[in-house]
């Protein structure tokens, strides 16, 4: 701890990273950005960030909100600055994590220098910035041959009680290119009027996006003459870009956001969280909003290593199973002598990722599928790896044929309590999914029947479609296949309607 309290031009091994997080989708956090992150010691970070960025981050991590904006305090910047020479100083790994990039009006520029002059050790990460990233996701590119041979990024951000303003009106407006307005919706009427005033035409369009990149980007396409009054009426709010240019036009043919096939519908997913995000992912990348809205949660039991020599056949019926059983075990190899059947794809893809391929993995995933395919397969003892609450399709019907069944009940589903918030919002979406009877059982419970009224119910096979007729409604759509993938491809069918 030699260099602690040192003056500036000493350093002990601290370092700042000055790091750009893109505009808000977490998608857009560059690679460099999610390993920085994930070494930090300490990150200070501003508001305009994707949340997603610090889930990255060590659990023993420091986070600090040094933000500017918005309804919580504001630090201001001279406090960011302490505290960056202090934790660099005491030879801590930061990252000063910014919203799009550093040095677009980030004040990335301040800060470099401000560690230059204290002598401690800095590294920029270049972000997307948001005045290219909203146009793009609107469909919007802010240079075209032809259309538009250069593009400026320019402040908004003015003090309206200052009498002379800092902007070169005259010359923006003889900008030949795209101008890319910051900070702006406020001074809205303001940059119009001063551009109009500078003979760029009144019918010149203008497109401002909120929330660009974001679930609920809003893009309005106006022109300079109307886009004050249109942003108003809208109740258009930060943060927003607004872009000044020919190319705006070019949304109403390259819009492709809106495109998607799920666009503009909601999606609550009731999946445990452990298993929601693949669902989820793919849901986002087709465009809908997904409300995780997880009414379960899976609980392991305690479980002890079977002797598998005493079975010809091992049956496991779910991913989850599937991982939990093959963690009793040494390694594959344990499975070498015994047939190994599989539910249904999901779970057949959790075996052979821990190196197991099954023997059987019926057309029909369900136990009744299952079933069906043993019928030829001879069986004398089995051990069917599973849930606790299970269903009781598969043993029955073994035993029914004189095999004897051991139940190996590898772990539980248990409710996972929603706040108020996740309720009103699963209950309020366009779609609610529901991939097992156990998911609509426990959400029921959570959330109460009546939000099973107002969303289009999608059901992943007959087992959990009879789960909503026990709570008195009726899947609006069914799998088929029963599988997560049979699910999406049954909403997009829906969706089209
Ligand atoms: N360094 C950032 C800009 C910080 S200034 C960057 O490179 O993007 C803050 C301004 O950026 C906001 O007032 C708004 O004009 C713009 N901005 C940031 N995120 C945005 C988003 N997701 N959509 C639209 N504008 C955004």
């Amino acid at each position: 701890m030699s260099g602690a309290g040192a003056a500036g031009g000493e350093h002990t091994g601290g370092i700042v990273h000055l790091v750009g997080a893109g505009p808000g989708d977490p998608g857009l956090l560059t690679v460099r950005a999610v390993e920085l992150i994930a070494q930090a010691d300490v990150i200070l970070h501003d508001r305009l960030i994707p949340a997603e960025a610090l889930a990255y981050a060590r659990p023993d991590a420091e986070l600090v909100y040094v933000g500017k904006e918005g309804a919580a305090a504001q630090v201001p910047q001279e406090d960011t600055h302490a505290f960056l020479l202090e934790h660099a100083r005491a030879g801590r790994r930061v990252v000063r994590l910014k919203g799009g990039d550093p040095f677009v009006f980030g004040r990335g520029g301040e800060e470099a220098l401000l560690l230059r002059e204290a002598g401690i050790p800095f590294e920029v990460v270049p972000g997307i910035t948001a005045g290219v990233a909203a146009p793009a996701y609107a469909g919007i590119p802010v240079t075209q041959r032809e259309v538009a041979s250069g593009v400026a990024f320019v402040t908004g951000h003015e003090d309206p009680a200052k009498p002379e303003s800092a902007l070169d009106w005259p010359a923006l407006a003889a900008f030949p290119g795209t101008l890319v307005f910051y900070m702006g919706v406020r001074a809205l009427p303001r940059i119009a009027e001063q551009l109009i005033a500078g003979g760029r035409p009144a019918q010149e369009p203008v497109a401002v996006v909120e929330r660009g990149t974001l679930p609920g980007q809003r893009v309005l396409l106006a022109t300079l003459g109307d886009v004050a009054a249109r942003a108003t009426q809208e109740g258009i709010r930060a943060p927003a870009i607004t872009l000044v240019g020919a190319v705006a036009a070019l949304r109403e043919r390259i819009a492709w956001l809106e495109a998607r096939p799920l666009h503009g519908r909601t999606i609550a997913v009731t999946r445990a969280r452990a298993q929601a995000s693949a669902l989820a992912k793919r849901l986002r990348e087709l465009g809908a909003t997904v409300v995780e809205a997880p009414a379960i949660r899976i609980e392991p039991l305690p479980a002890a290593k079977p002797d598998l020599s005493r079975y010809d056949l091992v049956a496991i019926t779910s991913p989850n199973g599937a991982e939990r059983f093959l963690a009793l075990l040494r390694d594959a190899r344990e499975l070498a002598g015994n047939t190994v059947a599989a539910i249904g794809p999901g779970t057949a893809r959790a075996l052979r990722e821990r190196g197991v391929e099954p023997d059987i993995v019926p057309e029909r995933a369900v136990a009744e599928g299952l079933v069906e395919v043993l019928r030829d397969v001879p069986v004398t003892r089995a051990l069917i790896a599973r849930a606790a609450e299970g269903r009781d399709v598969l043993p029955a019907a073994l035993r029914e044929r004189g095999a004897e069944v051991d139940l190996l009940l590898l772990y539980e589903t248990v409710a996972e309590p929603l706040d108020d918030t996740t309720r009103a919002a699963a209950a309020a979406a366009d779609y609610l999914l529901f991939t097992s009877a156990s998911s609509v059982r426990f959400f029921a419970r959570a959330a109460g029947d009546a939000a099973l009224s107002g969303p289009r119910l999608a059901s992943i096979g007959p087992a959990t479609s009879a789960a909503l007729r026990e709570h008195g409604a009726e899947a609006d759509l069914e799998a088929d296949p029963h599988t997560p993938d049979g699910l999406v491809d049954a909403l997009l069918r829906d969706a089209k309607r």
